[in-house]
């Protein structure tokens, strides 16, 4: 792990509609090869970051106002979402959003369209996530709507790495998954992160397993940062435990 930033975001002000200001000014840095949390309450503005990052909010009529996104140096919020993904960056969306109609492996090999190194490179990465999510390897003949919440969530983070990606934005993994399941997938989250060298920029609610994993974290509410720090600063700060570890 190194200092440096792969993504700075400078300032972000995000207006929806033309009237209703989201992002008050947010700046926050991914350093490279790390895992950087985005953390907050309901509708604090994370979602609307990750977006902002990957420039998916003009179908949502929203607008970044102010500020500027500058990834690896290369000023990116003009560009479309589909130039991010070409220079590494790839957003998991909440929710999950696999085609429901598509097997488990077509979902995943949609996620290697972009790339022109050819179909053995591509079998390759497939076997590759296999070993991370070897219930995918169970459920790949299955189709991805009769699979488990669970299993869509690894589907879809399997789908971001085969588009060989530098920087994953990771929307609400722990959404709506059983606890053990949450610890499974920030496990291989981890483990992508050091083997891969993937950086990830994820946006969480449960602050408790998002720290005990990221390397640095934010803490955003109602639109602007109000905290940042390392993990481990985060965990012992009398705020956070008292207002997002529950302990006091
Ligand atoms: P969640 O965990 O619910 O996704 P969040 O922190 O990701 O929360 P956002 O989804 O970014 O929050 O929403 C931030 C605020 O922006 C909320 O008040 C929400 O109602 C508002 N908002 C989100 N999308 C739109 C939209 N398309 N038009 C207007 N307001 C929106």
């Amino acid at each position: 792990r190194t200092d440096e930033a792969l993504l700075e975001v400078n300032n972000v002000e995000v207006i929806y509609n033309h009237v209703i200001l989201v992002l008050k000014g947010v700046s926050l840095n991914v350093r490279k090869g790390g895992i950087t949390a985005l953390l907050g309450g309901n509708g604090a503005g994370k979602t609307t970051t990750l977006k902002a990052i990957s420039n998916l909010l003009h179908s949502e009529r929203g607008e970044v106002t102010k500020g500027s996104i500058v990834y690896k140096g290369e000023r990116v919020q003009d560009l479309d979402p589909s130039a991010l993904v070409k220079r590494g960056v790839i957003q998991v969306m909440e929710g999950r959003h696999c085609f429901q109609h598509l097997t488990v492996e077509e979902n995943l090999m949609t996620g290697a369209y972009t790339r022109r190194d050819g179909r053995g490179a591509v079998d390759a990465d497939l076997e590759m996530v296999y070993t991370y999510f070897p219930r995918l390897k169970e459920r790949r003949r299955s189709q991805a709507g009769y699979t488990s919440g669970g299993e869509q969530q690894m589907t879809a983070v399997g789908r971001a790495l085969m588009s060989r990606p530098e920087m994953i934005l990771l929307d609400e993994p722990s959404m709506g998954l059983a606890p053990q399941l949450v610890e499974q997938i920030f496990e291989i989250v981890k483990s992508i992160n050091e083997n891969e060298g993937v950086s990830f920029l994820l946006a969480e609610q449960n602050t408790n397993v998002a720290l005990r994993y990221a390397h640095q974290g934010y803490i955003l509410e109602n639109g602007r940062i109000v905290m940042e720090g390392t993990a481990s600063e985060l965990r012992e700060n009398a705020d956070v435990k008292e207002f997002y570890l529950g302990v006091s």
